[in-house]
């Protein structure tokens, strides 16, 4: 009885659910979707809820998970992070759907859980476009083919450098079709596939680094949300969500830090070296070609160095978080 003051049975379900990692949290079904609420979830993480500055956090000493109520954003250390649906206010709680707590915001916070049997031997480097296919093109005329192979070429060095095998989909400014490019992983049998691209937009005032990963199975990809039913089609890729989102984190946390961009999160996508690809994978876009500051950035070799350590130090973390699991 004495033991039953001092156990709360917040302490008692993360007790539970630390000692059986199959263990899942609570759910609610409300308008035929299944939510997991987050005062549920901050048990399942030994966190405190509370409301702050107009948003829900949960936080303990290690992590900290910021949830912009009715959004879709979620920060995870401060790294933004998109849901797939907005959390919604079901009763008199925040909640997430399920789908999104398990395939996004669990596996970026607990990556060594998920990553016990992901391989961490060969690194597949795929720099966007080359030959005829220029990509974008920045209003001084550098072309994203370019600027990317270069970058590519940096991170390889830096990942050489810390005696990680690293191969390229393309080698010189030529074009590589994009099932080529992801047979070609295949081939040289990759555990991490990365896609590294530049962005353009008509308003030049857009900037900002981004890193896109596989949409699951049934989840709006980031810019489609609300548009129509979202695909329920199961790729090649989405057999690796749960690694995908663990790494898509790794290398947006490491490149904001890096370079100091605007961080416009992790995102979903259906891209097709994303849905073909025979590993873990990633597609940077790290920044807009359009906007004078990053232009410039990307034309000065020390801003394309700052984004190569930015993605191999993406990598190396994600590799890290493949070595605990297998601890
Ligand atoms: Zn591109």
């Amino acid at each position: 009885m004495r033991l039953r003051k001092v156990i709360s049975p917040a302490l008692v379900l993360s007790l539970l659910i630390v000692g059986t990692a199959t263990a899942a949290v609570r759910t609610i079904t409300s308008r035929g979707e299944t939510y997991v609420p987050l005062n549920d979830i901050a048990p399942y993480y030994s966190m405190e809820l509370s409301e702050s500055g107009g948003n829900v956090l949960l936080k303990n000493r290690w992590n900290t998970l910021k949830f912009e109520p009715n959004g879709r954003r979620c920060w995870v250390n401060g790294t933004l992070v998109w849901l797939s649906n907005p959390i919604r206010k079901i009763g008199w709680q925040w909640a997430a759907e399920e789908a999104d707590f398990n395939k996004t915001v669990d596996p970026s916070v607990r990556p060594y859980a998920f990553l016990a049997k992901a391989g961490a031997k060969t690194i597949v480097l795929d720099p966007g476009h080359g030959g005829n296919d220029h990509g974008a093109t920045s209003p001084r005329k550098v072309h994203e083919k370019l600027a990317v192979l270069d970058i590519a070429k940096r991170v390889r060095n830096r990942l050489q450098a810390r005696g990680i095998r690293v191969e390229f989909t393309r080698e010189s400014d030529r074009y590589v079709s994009l099932s080529d490019r992801c047979k070609k992983a295949a081939s040289l049998k990759a555990d991490l596939f990365v896609s590294i691209h530049a962005d353009a937009a008509s308003n030049r005032s857009v900037k900002g680094a981004g890193t896109f990963t596989l949409a699951p199975a049934g989840a709006y990809s980031t810019h489609s949300y609300g548009k129509g039913t979202a695909s329920s089609s199961v790729n090649p890729g989405n057999k690796f969500d749960l690694a995908n989102a663990a790494l898509g984190l790794r290398i947006q946390q490491n490149l904001v830090k890096a370079t100091g961009q605007e961080d416009r999160g992790v995102k979903r996508a259906r891209f097709q070296v994303l849905r073909d690809a025979p590993c873990p994978a990633a597609l940077v876009e790290v920044a807009f070609l359009s906007n004078a500051q990053e232009e410039a950035m990307v034309i000065d070799a020390s801003g394309r160095e700052k984004i190569a350590r930015g993605i191999a130090d993406g990598i190396a973390a994600y590799l890290n978080d493949i070595e605990r699991a297998k601890r």
